[in-house]
């Protein structure tokens, strides 16, 4: 049977895809790809032909049930989203589980990722850490999520848009005070940028240049400090019962 290579591209800078991608990509009889024309301007810069194939979120099961006939006939494909590792916030888990319970042999050629980008020049504890995505996009949600976050033991890395970052931030700001977050903006791009900060200072951060607010965000977020949990709850409780007092 062929195997399926699970590619990461770049997610800025074409010199980061390494010699080794660009032999498998090129040596794969087709590549699944999330957005065929943004993969084709990568192909076409390294000269690669290979044929693709369009994996979108919705046909990702019935493109993984042809994917997993072309593995099990012979073929080796490679999986590629539009930038960075496939799988992280992007396409492929469908495909990828669909080989592994076919009995295909799944191969990772590593690369970039933006989370693990930012987590390895935050400057926070990097032994263990929370991806977690996205940030929900309405404030609400958001507000919650980050107060939810706020009570990890472990740094946490999130993902967030240029529409949102501002809007973000001030929720960060308003929500974490003093607690230091890590803002990394275009990450390998030109206008490279990051930020270590009390989570109070982004706001201003983000507004001294109306560039800051361009471009993909990652941003890290601080541990929470080593409080014991029960001292926490019963905190909380105290709280209450100071409420119901006359
Ligand atoms: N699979 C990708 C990876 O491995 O990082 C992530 C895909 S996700 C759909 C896109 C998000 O990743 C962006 O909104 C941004 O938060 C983050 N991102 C991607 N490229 C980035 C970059 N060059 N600099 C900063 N953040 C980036």
């Amino acid at each position: 049977a062929g195997c399926l290579y699970v590619v990461a591209t770049p997610i800025g800078n074409l010199g980061d895809l390494a010699p080794r991608a660009q032999r498998v990509l090129a040596q794969v009889t087709r590549i699944a790809a999330e957005d065929t024309r943004n993969t084709a301007t990568l192909l076409t810069h390294f000269g690669i032909r290979t044929p693709m194939l369009a994996l979108h979120d919705h046909n990702e099961d019935r493109i993984a049930a042809s994917v997993v006939e072309a593995l099990q006939r012979g073929e080796s494909l490679a999986l590629v989203s539009d930038a960075g590792t496939p799988l992280v916030s992007d396409p492929g888990f469908s495909l990828v589980r669909a080989a592994r319970a076919a009995g295909c042999e799944v191969i990772a050629i590593p690369g970039a990722c933006a989370a693990v980008a930012a987590l390895s020049i935050a400057g926070l504890p990097s032994d263990s850490f929370l991806f977690a995505g996205f940030l929900p996009p309405k404030s609400g949600a958001r507000r919650e999520r980050i107060q939810q976050l706020a009570r990890e033991p472990r740094s946490v890395i999130v993902y967030e848009s240029s529409h949102r970052i501002a809007d973000c931030a001030r929720d960060l700001a308003d929500l974490l005070g003093e607690r230091r977050v890590m803002l990394a903006r275009e990450i390998t791009k030109r206008f490279e940028q990051s930020v270590l900060c009390e989570a109070r200072a982004l706001p201003e951060w983000l507004a001294a240049d109306p560039n800051r607010e361009r471009g993909e965000f990652v941003l890290v977020i601080e541990a929470a400090a080593d409080v014991d949990a029960s001292l926490l709850e019963a905190e909380k409780v105290l709280k209450i019962l100071m409420g119901e007092l006359p």
